[in-house]
């Protein structure tokens, strides 16, 4: 049988865009009977379907033809107002001539891959990060350099070591998106420092700042007066995602690049979503839906915990995340969360393995053995790790926590004791599998 990608080179390229790493755990199940702590996916009941209704009513006929009709490839100039206004109440000092409209984050996530990374391109990534960017910057064949991290932020002696020669550091400031940390203020301020001593662009992604439990986070990175970077951000958690309108803004220079990229891809972002996205902000739509979605994750984060702090067995531990929608949680080192995972999956509870957001340490296959780089004598620590899930709880309701919980506590102790219908298998490192397969980030 002729294979669809006959070429060596078609073959190559496919092979970077996939498969999913998420698919291996969540593909096969039956989504209908399932809980899945899995996804990234805000809850649904939350949209505010009547206001956006009302919004479009009132956009189709006060702009019927500016909302139906191309657009500048920028995005529309009050939207670009509205962000900089945002950002600059966040401490970040821009002007709107600074401001891209995307199509979601996740575009200017693949835009800056685009414009700043050559193939083999130094890229710092935290460990772990989010596999969106993996799979956004995955495609322009960067070298991965995977920054340890401890509760406080990425290590910065580490940081400070791969900085040189480094094109682009990708960094997720609040409440990010596998672990749930924060880069702690003195560490940010660390951070920052070196990089303006370097010619590495910061690429701060920070789409979880407003979804904060007791109180604001501290500044980003940024907001400190980085000058070589961009922050990117999104009106995916802050409202909902189904507009798929996010943003990326700073440098002036780098943004004129960005948006030569973004022309050849699409033009410009929706032109009705963004006369939409115009009217529900200027009704006041974050200001109502935000103070509903804090209380709403922050009881639902209050589940999780109390779940997990009933039903866990000795040797497990968790995060106390203080914003965002993710719990992440080290299993003893015996185990393998891909067999904890695919054991859950079969008792209808998707969970995601951390070792599908984590890079290693430096991105080479070997991780240490190979060489003499400083992991040389503790591959184990350069590997990606394999006892870690990331648990979401902002999709499911109190008792469907609950129940979920129970159940993965029960496979984990099962397979503490010996009994996991899993095998143990060897470390692998993630997305080197050279198959074909769907790309699904709605679970990213
Ligand atoms: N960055 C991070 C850290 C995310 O978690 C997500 C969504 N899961 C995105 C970017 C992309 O979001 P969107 O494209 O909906 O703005």
């Amino acid at each position: 049988m002729s294979s669809i990608l006959p070429h060596p080179e078609m073959a190559r390229r496919a092979a970077l865009l996939g498969p999913s790493p998420m698919d291996e755990f969540l593909g096969a199940a039956d989504r209908g009977a399932t809980i899945s702590l899995a996804g990234g996916l805000p809850d649904a009941a939350t949209f505010p379907v009547r206001d956006v209704a009302e919004a479009a009513r009132r956009v189709l006929s006060r702009q019927p033809r500016e909302s139906l009709q191309y657009g500048p490839s920028e995005g529309l100039a009050p939207l670009r107002e509205w962000v900089a206004e945002y950002l600059r109440g966040q401490g970040i000092e821009l002007q709107a001539a600074q401001v891209l409209i995307t199509t979601g984050s996740q575009q200017a996530l693949d835009l800056l891959g685009k414009v700043l990374l050559d193939p083999a391109s130094p890229l710092l990534v935290q460990r772990p990060t989010y596999l969106g960017a993996l799979q956004a910057f995955r495609t322009y064949a960067p070298r991965m350099v995977g920054l340890p991290e401890d509760d406080l932020g990425p290590d910065p002696e580490a940081f400070a070591g791969a900085l040189a020669g480094s094109r682009m550091a990708y960094l997720q400031p609040r409440f990010a998106n596998p672990s749930g940390r924060s880069i702690a203020p003195a560490r940010a301020g660390q951070l920052c420092a070196l990089l303006a001593q370097s010619d590495c662009w910061l690429v701060e992604d920070d789409p979880y700042c407003e979804l904060w439990f007791d109180e604001p986070p501290p500044p980003g990175l940024l907001a400190r007066g980085v000058s070589h970077g961009v922050h990117v951000g999104t009106f995916s958690k802050m409202l909902f995602p189904g507009l798929r309108l996010g943003w990326v803004a700073g440098h002036a220079e780098l943004l004129r690049k960005l948006t030569q990229a973004k022309q050849a891809a699409d033009l410009q972002s929706s032109s009705l979503d963004q006369w939409l996205l115009l009217e529900l902000l200027r009704d006041g739509l974050p200001q109502r839906m935000l103070p509903r979605l804090r209380i709403l994750y922050r009881e639902r984060r209050d589940a999780m915990l109390d779940a997990l702090s009933r039903h866990m067995p000795a040797g497990v531990f968790w995060s106390r995340p203080r914003g965002g929608m993710f719990v992440w949680l080290s299993l003893p080192m015996s185990l393998d969360a891909r067999d904890i995972a695919a054991a859950a999956r079969r008792q209808g509870v998707l969970v995601l393995p951390g070792l599908v957001f984590d890079v290693g340490a430096g991105g080479c296959e070997s991780f240490g053995s190979c060489c003499d780089c400083r992991f040389a004598d503790d591959p184990e620590a350069a590997a990606p790790a394999r006892n870690t899930l990331r648990l979401a709880f902002a999709g499911a309701d109190r008792p469907r926590i609950e129940r979920a919980i129970s159940i993965l506590a029960a496979v984990v102790r099962a397979a503490l004791h010996g009994d996991s219908q899993a095998p143990a298998r060897p470390c692998r490192a993630v997305g080197k599998t050279p198959a074909d397969g769907a790309v699904d980030v709605s679970h990213a």
